[in-house]
C-alpha cells in the first residue's frame, strides 16, 4: 500500500514538475531516502548520476537497510567499537557538533524515542514511564578519530540520521551537478531544496508550504541561488489520538513533541546538512532560541508560528499578504 501511494505521488509530482521545468531542463523523480526526490537540471546524465549518488548514501545511512553502516552501529553490542567509513564518521562528528550547538535539541540518539512513538508505523502514545525510560537512552556516542570507530556506550542506545541525511545527500547531489558542469539546477529531497545558479536569469523562487493548508499551498516564497532551503514541520508525518495530533519531531530532552507555538521552520544555508539539522533543532527550540541558534551558525530562518511568521533580516523572503 505504501509503495502504491509512493508511486502515485511520484507520478503526480513528475506531471507537476515536468510542466514547471523550463526549456532544456530535464526532470526526474524517484522515491528514495523514505521520501519523494525530484531533480531538475539541464543535463540528463548529471541527473542520473545524482540518483546513483543518493542510492549510495541511502545504503550507508538508512536504518531500514540491515547492512548499512548505521544499522551495523545500532546492532553492535553496547560498548563495542564499530569501524565505519571516513564519510560516515565525518557526518556523525558533524551531528555531535550540532547537538552541542543546539543545546541538545538536535540529537541523533533520539532513535529509541522515535521507535517508541512509532509515527511512521501508525503511532503510539506512550505513558510517562515508557517516555522516561527511552529518554534515559539519549546520550553521547563515542567517536574515535584515530581508529575511525563509533561506540554506543549504553544498552539500548541507537542512532537515527533521519534529521540530517537528506540535507547531507543534497550537498552530495550539488557536488555531482558541479562535477558535470551544471550551472542551473534544483533538487527537492523531501522538503530539502538545493539550488544551483539561477533559473532563466533570476534566483530560484522556492514556495514554503503552509503548515495548516493543503499540499502545494505556500505562505511565502524564498529567493534562492546556490543555497539550500530546508523545512521541518509537524504537518509532514503525524497521527491523531483522542483528538490530539502527534508528529515525528521529538524533543530528545523531554521525549515528547516540543511544547511551543512553532508549526514549521525553514532554514536557508549553503550547507545542506547544517540546514537540515538546524531546521529540526529550531523546531524543537521554539522561535526565539531557534533564531539565535540559526544566526550564530550563519544561517537564515523563517519560523511559522501560531502567532505569526518571523524571518531573519537577510532571508530574501516574500511573505504573502494573507499571512498574519
Ligand atoms: P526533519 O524532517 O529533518 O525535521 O527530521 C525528522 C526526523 O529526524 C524524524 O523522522 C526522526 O527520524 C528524526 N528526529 C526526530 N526528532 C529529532 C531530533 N530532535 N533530533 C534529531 N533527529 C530527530
Ligand atoms: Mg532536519
Amino acid at each position: 500500500m505504501k509503495k502504491i501511494l509512493a508511486a502515485v505521488i511520484c507520478v503526480a509530482v513528475i506531471i507537476c514538475v515536468a510542466t514547471l521545468s523550463g526549456r532544456g531542463m530535464y526532470t526526474r523523480t524517484e522515491y528514495m531516502l523514505d521520501t519523494v526526490i525530484t531533480i531538475t537540471a539541464d543535463n540528463k546524465k548529471a541527473v542520473s548520476e545524482c540518483f546513483d549518488e543518493i542510492k549510495r548514501i541511502e545504503k550507508l545511512f538508512s536504518v531500514h537497510i540491515s547492512d548499512s553502516e548505521t544499522s551495523k552501529i545500532n546492532s553492535a553490542p553496547h560498548g563495542a567499537p564499530v569501524a565505519v567509513s571516513r564519510e560516515v564518521f565525518d557526518l556523525l562528528e558533524k551531528a555531535c557538533e550540532y547537538k552541542t550547538k543546539t543545546d541538545g535539541a538536535f540529537d541523533i540518539t533520539v532513535k529509541p524515542l522515535v521507535d517508541l512513538w512509532n509515527v511512521s508505523g501508525g503511532g503510539y502514545v506512550p505513558d510517562t514511564e515508557e517516555i522516561s525510560e527511552a529518554v534515559s537512552l539519549v546520550g553521547d556516542i563515542i567517536l574515535d578519530k584515530d581508529n575511525l570507530t563509533v561506540t554506543l556506550p549504553r544498552k539500548g542506545m541507537q542512532i537515527d540520521l533521519g534529521g540530517i541525511a537528506k540535507g547531507y545527500a543534497g550537498d552530495r547531489v550539488r557536488d555531482v551537478l558541479l562535477q558535470n558542469g551544471v550551472t542551473s539546477a534544483m533538487a527537492d529531497l523531501g522538503g530539502n531544496i538545493v539550488t544551483l545558479g539561477k533559473k532563466d536569469g533570476k534566483p530560484w523562487k522556492i514556495g514554503l508550504q503552509s503548515p495548516d493548508k493543503g499540499r502545494g499551498e505556500a505562505f511565502a516564497t524564498v529567493e534562492a541561488e546556490d543555497t539550500c532551503v530546508v523545512t521541518s514541520g509537524g504537518y509532514e508525518r503525524n497521527f491523531v489520538h483522542n483528538g490530539k495530533t502527534y508528529h515525528h519531531i521529538i524533543d530528545p530532552r523531554t521525549g515528547t513533541n516540543p511544547d511551543n507555538d512553532v508549526l514549521s521552520v525553514t532554514v536557508i544555508s549553503p550547507d545542506g546538512a547544517l540546514a537540515d539539522a538546524l531546521s529540526t533543532a529550531c523546531f524543537v527550540l521554539g522561535r526565539e532560541r531557534g533564531e539565535e541558534c540559526a544566526k550564530s551558525l550563519g544561517a537564515d530562518i523563517v519560523t511559522y508560528t501560531k502567532n505569526g511568521v518571523f524571518t531573519t533580516d537577510t532571508a530574501k523572503t516574500n511573505i504573502f499578504d494573507n499571512v498574519k
